[in-house]
């Protein structure tokens, strides 16, 4: 989770204007956590008050409506409806929110349970769902097995057969589960450590911030966060998310 937003401010300013060089800054004035991070703690703020995913979704994100490069389009309609409904949406949105979950859940069926309906209420599309279990998955994996890497390039192949020969790197602008989940898994598979997966993914183009907070949620629990990367995206986030964020950490024992 702590990996999630830090990702995402990493990638926050690379979301419109992709960065190719090779060695961008990970810190800059300018950068911000964006709306995945909103909705990531909302994630976590459902499972602290133990209230429905739906309703934090809307409680936390309406409290904070303009995140730096707004909320996806699907989701803003959403957001602002008076009656919200499922909108059978196969988008990141569920992948880059549910790192929570694969902090808080001991049992793995109950952990991908709870997965699966942080993503219901949106994003219902089968590819929705299997976007935010495997992303909790492994999350859980590796805060079980952290050097495992094996079971971990098994556990991703039950999901995206096809991640290992995948390479598609997102030159155009890609905002899918079915697309980004097997790169993501392909950067921390091949990664060398947080930083080097973030700064690789990133370099793939597409939707940056929301490809760094997913990334980022597995490379954080597979080798932890730098300190001074999340000191920066964390001095980024105001004080009403910064308590839930604190009390989830603490709760949780969130180290990555
Ligand atoms: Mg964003």
């Amino acid at each position: 989770m702590i990996g999630a937003l830090t990702g995402d401010y990493i990638g926050s300013i690379y979301e419109f204007c992709n960065t190719q060089d090779p060695y961008f800054p990970l810190v800059e004035s300018g950068k911000s956590i964006t709306d995945d991070s909103i909705c990531t703690i909302a994630i976590a703020n459902a499972i602290l008050e133990n209230i429905p995913y739906e309703d934090a979704l809307k409680v936390v994100c309406l409290r904070h409506p303009f995140p730096m490069g707004g909320y996806g389009s699907g989701f803003g309609h959403w957001l602002w409806s008076d009656r919200p409904y499922q909108y059978n949406s196969c988008g990141n949105g569920s992948a880059m929110r549910v790192s929570a979950i694969g902090w808080a859940f001991e049992k793995e069926d109950v952990m991908l349970r709870e997965a699966e309906r942080s993503a219901m209420c949106t994003h219902n599309h089968k590819e929705g769902i299997k976007g935010a279990q495997a992303t909790a998955h492994a999350v859980w994996f590796f805060r079980h097995y952290k050097s495992d890497l094996e079971g971990f390039r098994r556990l991703m192949t039950q999901y995206y057969p096809e991640w290992e020969m995948y390479y598609k790197p997102f030159r155009e602008y890609n905002a899918y589960c079915q697309n980004t989940l097997p790169l993501c898994i392909q950067e921390v598979v091949y990664g060398t450590s947080y930083e080097d997966t973030i700064r690789n993914t990133i370099l793939c183009g597409g939707d940056s911030d929301t490809n760094g907070a997913i990334a980022g949620a597995i490379a954080g629990a597979r080798w932890g966060v730098p300190l001074d990367l999340w000191h920066s995206a964390y001095s980024t986030i105001d004080d009403d998310l910064k308590s839930i964020v604190d009390k989830f950490i603490t709760k949780f024992n969130v180290t990555g």
